[in-house]
């Protein structure tokens, strides 16, 4: 008789757009791992009760998304031996390892990042750097540049507490590195840049209009935007245009998956499973129609 399959998943709210899934699975299948990686689509008020059931459940591990990324740490003490490093110093969590009936927490984003951004551009060493958006995504991001010893780091939010939270956070954690916030687009002086990073939402929707304007561009500029769906935003026609590098956010949703799935099978994934599960992401976009490219990202 065929053995039940290890079960793994996404949870969040709404998750219906995630590409997660098809990722994991790809990877499980060449990995020759009995295993499948659902969606839990788990509403705000029942949240406490899922995690509690994981054990019962026979869930082995998860990937956590909007709305839950700090959420879940409501149900643990952030000093706990069982959250990571990562999670202690960003205070959120993305994936949740279920190993001798112990719940563990993790956060792949940052990891996850820093192999994207290595990938499509090299090291962030002693590279200046402008993020627009302080979001969740964003203080990753931040972590991750200055851990990587970035010369500096500008950020612009139209909410300034929280890009001066960020600062605050990066601050605390890397004494004297150079982060400041600024009160708008001009300020972050992106002609002086080497990186842009968008981190908001802006250029999900078909009607976003672009935050940069082309004159802000130059050649020694490589642009990261954090949307892989539509897979060219504005910001991303704009860079193609003036011929300058840019990415979108496909390879950071992958490297995070690459990296949960790391702990997830406890050993390191190979390269060319990474590739499998890089076409595995790259097949679900194209099968998007294209009526339904815009805001429809859900990992
Ligand atoms: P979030 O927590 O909502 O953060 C977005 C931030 O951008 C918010 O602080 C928001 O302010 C700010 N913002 C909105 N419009 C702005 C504008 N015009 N100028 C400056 N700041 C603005 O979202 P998130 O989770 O960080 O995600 C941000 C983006 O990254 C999303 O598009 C998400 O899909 C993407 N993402 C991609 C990956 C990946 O794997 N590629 C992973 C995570 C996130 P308000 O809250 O005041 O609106």
């Amino acid at each position: 008789m065929a053995k039940t399959p290890l079960i793994f998943g996404l949870i969040g709210f709404p998750i219906k757009h995630s590409f997660s899934p098809a990722m994991h699975n790809a990877a499980f299948k060449k990995l020759g791992i009995n295993a499948e990686y659902k969606r839990f689509e788990v509403k705000p008020e029942e949240l406490e009760d899922f995690l509690h059931s994981l054990r019962e459940k026979g869930i082995c591990g998860l990937n956590v998304t909007i709305p839950y990324k700090e959420k879940v740490l409501e149900f643990v003490e952030l000093e706990s031996k069982n959250n990571s490093f990562y999670v202690k110093q960003i205070k959120a969590v993305n994936t949740i390892i279920i190993r001798d009936g112990i719940l563990k927490y993790f956060n792949t984003d940052i990891p996850g990042f820093g192999r994207a951004l290595v990938e499509k551009n090299g090291s962030a060493k002693d590279k200046r750097i402008a993020i627009l958006g302080a979001g969740g995504a964003s203080r990753a991001v931040a972590f991750v540049l200055a851990e990587h010893k970035a010369k500096e780091i500008a950020i612009y939010d139209i909410d300034k507490t929280k890009s001066l939270n960020i600062v605050e956070l990066i601050r605390d954690r890397f004494p004297d590195f150079p982060i400041h916030s600024v009160d708008n687009i001009e300020d972050l002086k992106i002609k002086e840049k080497n990186l842009l990073i968008n981190a908001t939402p802006i250029g999900m929707k078909p009607d976003d209009r672009c935050l940069i304007t082309e004159e802000m561009l130059h050649k020694n500029l490589f642009v990261y935007d954090l949307i892989y769906n539509p897979p060219e935003t504005k910001l991303l026609a704009l860079a193609n245009k003036a011929k300058i590098g840019h990415s979108n956010g496909l390879n950071m949703l992958l490297y995070q998956g690459v990296c949960s799935l790391e702990l997830f099978i406890d050993r390191k994934v190979p390269f060319e499973i990474i590739e499998v599960m890089r076409q595995a992401l790259i097949n679900e976009i194209n099968k998007v129609k294209l009526d339904d490219r815009f805001h429809k990202q859900g990992d």
